[in-house]
């Protein structure tokens, strides 16, 4: 993805350089909560959107980064308790915790236990014994999470949280809100597989935002054309290692312990921006982070059901082990299959035919 997605970039790159010779357009690339991002933005008061948008990023990485000693989720998990006017974190870890409810668990931060013991936390990546998971898995769970007087939050002892699988989604959403207030009118927002577009490109055409072959780096399955809304993908192939011959990946199922093998490569999540008057609360940007980790995790039967419970308002991607690519009739219009990839294409209906 992220090569293809460079691509992509590097397209609204070129355009946002000869725009930057214009007084509305505005560009930055940088590094924070461990991946690369960029942010491109024309209209209002672009530079100073873009100068925010980066500011907010690398605050919200000290807040939350589970391997910075200092931030407020370090300290939740190190026993403290989280104090009550720290809205913006605890309103995220709800959200969280109504997403685990909604994916029956699929979707879990407190599997922070899990992810160490893989080393994804620290990069020195081992397989962990039957017995040490088994030693783990009871304190993974959402009840483990505790709200107290005015909803400051603590945590059962041995249960610990990572947000790494919605904190990037919840960032998007607050990119929005920062480039609103701005008067941005036009912007594509890349936070490491996450992304936002506001309105269309500056040309009036719609930003095109590219799904990785999960099988090659350089191919794609197919092309987005999108205007305000968000497109966030999670795969196996994103973060993994190898062991004797196996591919162990960074996405775990809850209830095993083990990296999920539910029989997709990837899962992009699809839905509308959020509207100026959301404000800074977790919206669908957190969602689709959420539901893209959760539903590959849960596999191809129940993310479709979930999909067409409607409960939810998104559109998927969903990519397949076995060489499918089923995009939701809602993207009908937004999708533009890859000549070639060697993939076949299905349209998921809302009614089961
Ligand atoms: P994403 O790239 O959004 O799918 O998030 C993957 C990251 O979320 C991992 O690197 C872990 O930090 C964390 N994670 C792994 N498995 C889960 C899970 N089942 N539920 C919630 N977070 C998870
Ligand atoms: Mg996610």
């Amino acid at each position: 993805m992220r090569r293809l997605l460079a691509a992509v970039l590097c397209a609204a790159m070129i355009m946002g350089l000869s725009a930057c010779g214009q007084e509305d357009g505005a560009s930055a690339e940088f590094y924070a909560m461990d991946t690369n991002m960029s942010v491109t933005a024309y209209g209002g008061d672009a530079q100073n959107a873009v100068d925010a948008v980066q500011d907010a990023l690398y605050s919200l990485d000290l807040h939350l980064s589970r391997t910075r000693m200092d931030s407020a989720i370090s300290r939740l998990n190190a026993g403290a308790s989280l104090p009550a006017e720290n809205t913006d974190i605890s309103q995220l870890i709800t959200t969280a915790i109504e997403y685990s409810d909604a994916t029956d668990g699929a979707f879990d931060i407190t599997v922070a236990p899990l992810v160490s013991a893989w080393g994804f936390t620290t990069d020195h990546y081992q397989i962990p014994t039957q017995k040490e998971l088994d030693g783990l898995l009871p304190h993974v769970g959402s009840s483990h999470i505790l709200f107290g007087e005015e909803r400051a939050i603590t945590l059962d002892a041995g249960t610990k949280i990572d947000l790494g699988g919605i904190a990037k989604g919840y960032a998007s959403d607050l990119c929005e809100q920062i480039l609103f207030k701005h008067g941005v009118t036009s912007a594509m927002v890349y936070l490491g597989g996450n992304i936002y577009v506001r309105g269309s490109k500056p040309d009036g055409t719609a930003w095109r935002v590219g799904v990785q072959n999960p099988k090659n780096a350089a191919g794609f399955v197919g092309v987005l054309s999108l205007t305000d809304g968000y497109a966030i993908t999670s795969g196996g192939y994103q973060r993994y290692f190898e062991e004797n011959g196996k591919r162990y990946h960074h996405i775990l199922d809850p209830a095993t312990g083990y990296p999920a093998e539910s029989g997709l490569t990837s899962v992009t999540v699809v839905t509308p921006a959020n509207g100026d008057e959301h404000g800074d609360r977790p919206g669908h940007g957190t969602m689709c982070d959420a539901f893209s980790t959760a539903l590959f995790v849960m596999g191809e039967e129940k993310a479709v059901e979930l999909w067409r419970s409607g409960a939810y308002d998104f559109q998927l991607v969903l990519v397949t082990e076995n060489g499918r690519v089923l995009v939701t009739d809602g993207l009908a219009d937004k999708f533009e299959q890859e000549d070639g990839s060697g993939y076949a294409y299905e349209t998921i209906s809302r009614n089961p035919a």
